[in-house]
């Protein structure tokens, strides 16, 4: 069969983003799941208007399995598939998303899908030497394979699968001195990636892990322990923040919208006590940063204020336009939108606590008072240095307590 080359242009762009425009290997498996998260959607999304399809919620899922001794990783999804000429499309040419299509096509406000971009899939050639899709898209009655080994082309052919949905198989690359790739092929470090990534798919990810259980036959006053494989959800699917309010303990719970057009969810706390490191340079500021439930940065520090520095939290924001490596957004117009709400809403609050829970508010300011300080002195105009200055407390001789300016 003839080996189609990639476009001209998905070539250069092949190249650059297999070497240069992430940063960060590992997060090859939040894109395939991502993109295993979208599929699954557009099935399920199906299956409320179309009762043939014949799935319910519960029935998704995506899989991890690892084959170590042929160095194979694979992602399994049971969602919408592709026919031959999607795989062509989507998969032959670079930037060309069909789940930006998708979204196009379906003017539906619920629809979150989260890739867009066109590039994810190509992440995995950075750990991958060859990749075998195989897949079979709802209500067609053929699978195809497509096949690559990188840059130089990929193959399509017609391929026996059971099942509709799409198993991208991933063949690791040997180690090297710097990048040990085979560490993709161990449940401990899949199973990290899940969390870290990927914890909020809203689909269950499924894979083998090991599990101590005690040796059948044993005796029960001295139990013999063997190590056995047991299939496993890994992900806890339900957002921190998208949990009820009375679920979530001791921790603020926010939930608001911006104004102009982001939209976003943050759950924002202070903590009881100083971090040990808090004055050093140790100590990295910044709140975590999701897009539909995907990490999209552990310490996103432009979502705060330097002297808000001690707020912790996460938001999460489905309106990020992402930029193409879902880590280059730093600068973007939506996250100041962001930050700026977020910064009046800790002031408020902070307000809000003074008034309601002096105690309370002692003790933050026992811990954190100096910052307030340093919010009025550092460069934030007018409007943020008439706000803090009612947040400041000093100590009064005459009454022998701390005291706002107010009460003074
Ligand atoms: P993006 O996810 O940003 O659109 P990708 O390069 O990751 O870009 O994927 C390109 C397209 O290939 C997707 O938009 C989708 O239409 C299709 N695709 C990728 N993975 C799958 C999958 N597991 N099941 C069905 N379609 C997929």
């Amino acid at each position: 069969m003839a080996k189609k080359e990639f476009q001209a242009e998905s070539k250069k762009l092949m190249d650059m983003m297999i070497n240069s425009i992430y940063t960060n290997k590992e997060i090859f498996l939040r894109e395939l799941i991502s993109n295993a998260s979208d599929a699954i959607d557009k099935l399920y999304y199906k299956s409320l208007t179309d009762p043939s399809v014949g799935m319910n919620k519960g029935d998704f899922r995506i899989l991890l399995t690892r084959d170590k001794d042929n160095r194979l990783l694979t992602v399994s999804d049971n969602g919408i598939g592709m026919t031959k000429e999607e795989l062509e499309q989507n998969l032959g040419t670079i930037a060309h998303s069909g789940s930006l299509d998708f979204k196009k096509d379906n003017k539906d406000e619920n629809i979150d899908i989260i890739g867009q971009f066109g590039v994810g899939f190509y992440s995995a050639f950075m750990v991958a030497d060859s990749i075998t899709v195989r897949t079979k898209k709802y209500g067609s009655e053929q699978a195809y394979e497509w096949q690559s080994s990188g840059a130089d082309g990929y193959t399509i052919t017609e391929c026996d699968k059971e099942t509709v949905g799409t198993d991208v198989i991933m063949h690791i690359k040997p180690d090297t001195d710097e990048e040990k790739y085979s560490e993709y092929l161990e449940s401990y470090r899949l199973h990290a990636l899940v969390k870290k990534y990927s914890d909020y798919i809203r689909y269950p990810i499924r894979m083998l892990l090991p599990e101590q259980k005690v040796k059948e036959g044993s005796d029960p006053e001295k139990p013999e322990y063997e190590t056995v494989e047991e299939m496993k959800t890994v992900n806890s699917m339900v957002p921190l923040w998208q949990r009820k309010k009375s679920d979530v303990t001791e921790e603020e719970y926010n939930k608001f919208s911006a104004e102009g057009s982001v939209t976003y969810k943050a759950l924002l706390f202070v903590p009881s006590s100083r971090p040990f490191n808090f004055y050093t340079e140790g100590y990295e500021k910044g709140l975590q940063l999701y897009s539909a439930g995907v990490l999209i940065m552990d310490k996103c520090d432009s979502l705060l204020p330097d002297y808000l520095r001690f707020v912790r939290g996460v938001v999460d924001s489905p309106d990020l336009s992402l930029n193409i490596s879902r880590e280059l957004l730093q600068h973007d117009r939506q996250l100041k939108v962001i930050g700026q709400n977020l910064e009046k809403k800790v002031r408020a609050d902070l307000e809000k606590f003074l008034k309601d829970d002096r105690e309370g508010y002692e003790k933050f300011y026992e811990n954190f008072g100096r910052q307030i300080g340093y919010g009025i002195v550092s460069d934030g105009g007018e409007s943020r240095k008439d706000s803090l200055k009612d947040l400041m407390m000093f100590y009064s001789s005459t009454q022998k307590k701390l005291t706002t300016l107010k009460e003074y």
